[in-house]
């Protein structure tokens, strides 16, 4: 699709070959696909920041804003040292899908700093956000591109971002901006239920699967890869389902016991000492292992690319339940089809978070603020929604569901093009 990209099969040529198998399959309209297959605006900035011992440090930063005819681009920022062009334009166009599918009126970006934010003081980190805001300007913006935090950023960076972006407009203009980031803090203009929003729509997937499947999620065991934002919300969210949490993994390693692992206290385990390793209720095991657990539900919600040609054989579920972005590569795609694993993919078992965005949006636009119960109950009306549209485009097509999901929000995107014609 575009020319900069080097041989070797990466991120965004799993996005392409998703892509294309869908837009076959479907037959799109090969001008809509061209348009599609394309990011609009590519964003680059280097920016120096003051560390704490007076030195300066050059940081490169990116946003990336794949499409969007169906509203304003809107997609998280992610600080991570993998964060790249390639991986920026693969979560970009994800974000296009999912809002297709969620039928919300946003587009798709991405954006993120290549760093690693436990190197950094947290005044370090403040500065360094605010300076990438700064830079950014007027490519982001309430009604043009909507920023949300995603891996290794949160409600605190969403604050500082919004305090940049409002210092630099007349005061005049401040309080009509508000809606220039979501996933605020709630005191800072966010909403109830979006901080787990993400974890409660893979939630509410699950139990829909279930529903289906006529499976008793009360006697369910899963693992979690990933114990952040998405993973231990997930994991809190299952435990009164009545699931068993029997292994988890992050960056530190992995941990298992079979017989149930809290999620409540391995969250407050990770929250004191920055990583599952080490958590007194479980035994320490290897990658291979964790990716073996003997369970009904796996829920990925770390990195990319988890679920490969190496590690898709291990699986031992009736579920995949992506609650990260790209988890399962093409290899991982076809393993799991052929041991008849069943899969929510990611562009909707994670799209409760920018659900919640866009109810936090609509918030802020109305100055209103919703009760939580509304938030939950809005959100899973939608999830479900997109859920149901999904199995029908499945059947329809006879295809997996990683597949129907494009067909969804190709299907969108190609009705939305053709009444709107290309200009000129
Ligand atoms: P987070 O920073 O809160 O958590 C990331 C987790 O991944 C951490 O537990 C970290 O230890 C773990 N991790 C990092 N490297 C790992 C490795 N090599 N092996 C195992 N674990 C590793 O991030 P998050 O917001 O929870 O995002 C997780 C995934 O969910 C990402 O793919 C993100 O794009 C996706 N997602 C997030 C949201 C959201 O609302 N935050 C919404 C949709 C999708």
């Amino acid at each position: 699709m575009t020319a900069d990209r080097p041989q070797v099969r990466t991120i965004y040529d799993n996005v392409e070959a998703q892509f294309d198998k869908a837009a076959d399959l479907m037959r799109l309209d090969p001008s809509i696909r061209k348009i599609l297959a394309t990011t609009t605006n590519e964003i680059v900035v280097h920016f120096p920041v003051k560390m704490d011992d007076g030195r300066v440090e050059m940081f490169t930063g990116y946003r990336v804003q794949h499409n969007n005819v169906l509203g304003p681009f809107k997609g998280g920022l992610r600080y991570h040292p993998a964060v790249d062009i390639d991986e920026v334009r693969a979560l970009a166009t994800w974000m296009t899908w999912k809002s297709a599918i969620a039928d919300i009126p946003f587009g798709g970006a991405k954006g993120g700093i290549q760093c690693d934010p436990s190197k950094y003081s947290r005044s370090e980190l403040e500065r360094l956000t605010r300076r990438f805001a700064f830079a950014l300007g007027s490519n982001i913006g309430p009604e043009y591109d909507i920023p949300a935090p995603d891996v290794n950023t949160n409600a605190q960076t969403m604050a500082w971002i919004l305090d940049t972006y409002l210092s630099m407009m007349s005061p005049q203009e401040r309080n009509r901006c508000v809606h220039v980031v979501t996933g605020k803090p709630v005191e800072a203009g966010g909403s109830l239920g979006r901080d787990k929003a993400t974890g409660q729509g893979v939630v509410y997937c699950i139990e829909q699967w279930a529903k289906d499947r006529r499976f008793d999620l009360s006697k369910a065991t899963y693992f979690v890869q990933g114990f952040g934002n998405v993973g231990s919300w997930t994991a809190k969210l299952l435990k009164p389902l009545g699931a068993t949490l029997v292994a988890a993994e992050d960056h530190t390693g992995a941990i298992a016991n079979a017989a149930g692992i809290d999620p409540e206290a391995l969250s407050t385990h990770v929250a004191a000492r920055g990583g599952v390793a080490g958590f007194p209720g479980a035994k320490a095991v290897d990658h291979k292992t964790f990716m073996a657990t003997q369970a009904d539900i796996f829920v990925p919600a770390a990195l990319e690319s988890q679920i490969t040609k190496g590690t898709a054989p291990l699986l031992n579920v009736r579920l995949v339940a992506e609650g990260a972005n790209g988890p399962t590569d093409l290899d991982g795609d076809r393993i799991l089809t052929e041991k008849k694993i069943d899969l929510v993919p990611d562009v909707l078992c994670n799209s409760g978070g920018v659900i919640v965005s866009y109810f936090e949006w609509l918030q802020n636009k109305r100055s209103e603020s919703w009760d939580l119960e509304e938030v939950d109950a809005k959100l899973e009306r939608r999830i479900l929604g997109g859920y149901e549209r999904v199995k029908a485009a499945a059947s329809e097509f006879d295809t997996d569901w990683r597949t129907a999901a494009y067909v969804v929000a190709l299907r969108r995107l190609h009705t939305v093009y053709t009444r709107r014609g290309i200009f000129p």
